[in-house]
Formats: C-alpha cells, sequence, structure tokens
C-alpha cells in the first residue's frame, strides 16, 4: 500500500473515505482485507467478530494473520491500525476449514462435504495453510446423518425454515460428480423438510445437457460459477477451473436463466490489472441472476502476495472499483448482501443505498 506522506495513519483512511466517498467503516474493513494483520498466536487466520468504530452493528470478517510489515494488529481486545483502534473485538476464533457453518441466524447453510481441505492448484487458496476439519460426505445416508446432528445440534425441529444449502467446493473433477452429489444433497435434505434452493460453487458444469440434468434432478438452484479472475488464468487457477472462459461464463449464466437456475460467478478483486477488472465485470454483469460474490484479494503469505497485481498494491484499487461497479451493476437492479460475502467490496453501502441483511 501506497502512504501518504507524514499524515498519522488513520487521517490517510479517512482522506480516502471523502475522496472516494466510501464509508470509512468500509475503508477499514476493505484496508484489513487487503493488508491482513500481524502475527496473532498461531493462527494462520481467525474468524471474528467486530464492532467498528462508528458502527453499532456487529460484523463478521475473516483475516490472515501473517504479515509482519501489515498496519492492522489485535491488541487489547481491538483491532488497531499502526497503534490506534478502530474497532472492538467482539469475538475471534481460529479459522479452519470446517464440516458446516451457518450464516443468516441459520437460514443460509454451508456444507463442505466434499473434502475441500484437499484441493489444491489455486495460487491464492488458503487450504494448503488451514487446519481441517471436513470430510467427503458422498452418499445420502452420509449426508442425512450430518444433517440429522446439525438439526439437532442447533435444536431445530427440522431444515423446513432454511433458505438455502451451499456446497463449497472446488473438487468435483466431472459434472457428473456434481450433479450426484447435489442430488444425494437433494434427496438427503428432503427428509428433514428442506424445499429451499441448493446452491453449488463450481467450474465444472458447463453443457447445457449437465445444466438440464441438475435442474430436473436437484430442484431450485443457484449454480456460482468459479472464475476468480480474468486474467494469468492458467498461472493462478487449478487446470479444471483455468480452462473456463469469460465469454463461455456468460453462456453458462444464459443457460441457467433459461432454465430457471440463478447463476453467478466469483471475482477476487486484486488478481487483475485495474481495466480488465473492471471489463471482465461489465461484460458479466448482464448475464448474472443475482449479485456476484467479488471479494478482496486476501494474501495468506508473501509467495500469495506476489500474485496480488501490481495496480491492486493501493487501497484506491479498490475503493474506486467499487465506485466504477456501483454503475456497471446499476441497470440491473441487483446489490450485495451481507451475509453472502465476508470479504467483499461493499460493507455497510451499496450506491445510494445500505447494504441488506444480517451482517454474521
Ligand atoms: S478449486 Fe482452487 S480455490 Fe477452490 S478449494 Fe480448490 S484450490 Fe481452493
Amino acid at each position: 500500500m501506497t502512504s501518504m506522506a507524514m499524515r498519522p495513519a488513520v487521517e490517510q483512511l479517512r482522506a480516502l473515505s471523502e475522496q472516494f466517498e466510501v464509508p470509512f467503516m468500509d475503508v477499514i474493513l476493505i484496508a484489513a482485507n487487503a493488508e491482513g494483520a500481524r502475527p496473532l498466536r498461531d493462527y494462520p487466520r481467525a474468524r471474528m467478530q467486530l464492532r467498528p468504530i462508528g458502527s453499532d452493528e456487529v460484523w463478521q470478517i475473516i483475516l490472515p494473520f501473517d504479515n509482519e510489515h501489515s498496519r492492522f494488529e489485535v491488541a487489547d481486545g481491538a483491532v488497531k491500525f499502526e497503534g490506534e483502534p478502530v474497532a472492538d473485538v467482539v469475538a475471534l476464533e481460529n479459522d479452519d476449514v470446517v464440516l458446516t457453518y451457518l450464516r443468516a441466524g441459520g437460514n443460509s447453510i454451508t456444507l463442505n462435504t466434499h473434502s475441500r481441505s484437499r484441493c489444491t492448484g489455486c495460487m491464492f487458496c488458503p487450504n494448503v495453510i488451514e487446519d481441517a476439519s471436513d470430510d467427503t460426505l458422498t452418499s445420502e445416508g452420509q449426508l442425512a446423518e450430518l444433517l440429522e446432528w446439525l438439526q439437532a445440534d442447533n435444536g431445530w425441529p427440522d431444515l423446513s425454515h432454511a433458505e438455502v444449502i451451499t456446497v463449497c467446493s472446488g473438487c468435483f473433477h466431472y459434472p457428473a460428480m456434481a450433479i450426484e452429489h447435489m442430488s444425494s444433497l437433494r434427496r438427503a435434505a428432503e427428509r428433514f423438510g428442506f424445499q429451499g434452493r441448493l446452491h453449488l460453487l463450481s467450474s465444472v458444469l458447463r453443457d447445457r445437457e449437465d445444466l438440464v440434468r441438475l435442474r430436473e434432478e436437484c430442484g431450485p438452484f443457484h449454480l456460482t460459477l468459479t472464475l476468480e479472475c480474468f486474467e494469468r488464468r492458467q498461472l493462478l487457477l487449478k487446470d479444471t477451473k483455468a480452462s473456463l472462459t469469460l465469454e463461455r461464463s456468460a453462456e453458462i449464466m444464459d443457460d441457467c436463466r433459461e432454465l430457471d437456475i440463478l447463476a453467478d460467478f466469483t471475482y477476487v478483486a486484486g488478481l487483475d490489472s485495474y481495466e480488465t477488472a473492471v471489463k471482465g465485470v461489465s461484460f458479466l454483469a448482464p448475464h448474472v441472476g443475482t449479485f456476484p460474490r467479488i471479494q478482496v484479494y486476501q494474501a495468506h503469505n508473501d509467495y500469495m502476495r506476489r500474485a496480488r497485481h501490481r495496480d491492486a498494491e493501493d487501497l484506491g484499487y479498490f475503493l474506486r472499483l467499487r465506485r466504477e461497479l456501483e454503475t456497471v451493476f446499476q441497470p440491473t437492479g441487483l446489490a450485495p448482501r451481507s451475509w453472502e460475502n465476508y470479504r467483499p467490496l461493499w460493507y455497510s453501502r451499496f450506491a445510494d443505498r445500505p447494504v441488506a441483511g444480517p451482517r454474521v
């Protein structure tokens, strides 16, 4: 990150907040995501609930704790920026790859049922540094056991309240594997009264016939294409993901719309040149069915820090991109929701409206 000479660091952030018309709280959280924090205990990264200065809400954020040179640190119950507290720490725990977690008060259930922790190949993926407590559960019976445990653990009468069950996994090598897993999950979840949408993050489902099968066998569906970046794809991504192109992604999302599958994509802000980031997202925006998962690039070690595009060394990259993408998505009427993304470009405000939804 560049420095603006001689001013106290927090004042620099305040100046950026004014210059880009981004709420100060959002500037702090985006900066923390981009920079990471100084080492803390032996945590590679930590899941935190924070109350930023000037906000009376608690926000969830997951930060890498590996950057000796970061201006952020956690000390005395606060996140400090160059020694000045910028957020109270309400809760903090080691972030490992867990088998399940809940968002939006349990309306959204995320499962890592397909050993995400053993998936490797994307240069920026935190899997390599995290402790893993996930596994591969494939049969309907195994998935039903997991859901039964989840239901009991939370004291729910059934799963009829849940709106979405997400499978977050990069490890399906073939479309058929993904479809079979999701259709087993649908059958297992139906046993517990679940009628909501299934959501899969994947790059292997591309052909129309696979999408037709997906819709027929798995019911209401949301497919997020794990696109991640537009440049240097062969270098940064595992082969099965790298082969997905921008044009193909638009076609897949069009097919999804025709088949009544909700579609969007993941994008990691900070890996591409500024111009490419704007061009790529603008190209895809008219094809999405819901607001895409746009995340601030987090580096978990020096090796990953080198993967960041040099344009994105400056915090201004993210703040400008945020503003420009608000304009890009304006005609779609779509906006981000807080609980869908813990390292977004938008925390409290999107364009001229508050970002909706529960924060955790
Ligand atoms: S596909 Fe890539 S980003 Fe996703 S879990 Fe595997 S290595 Fe990580």
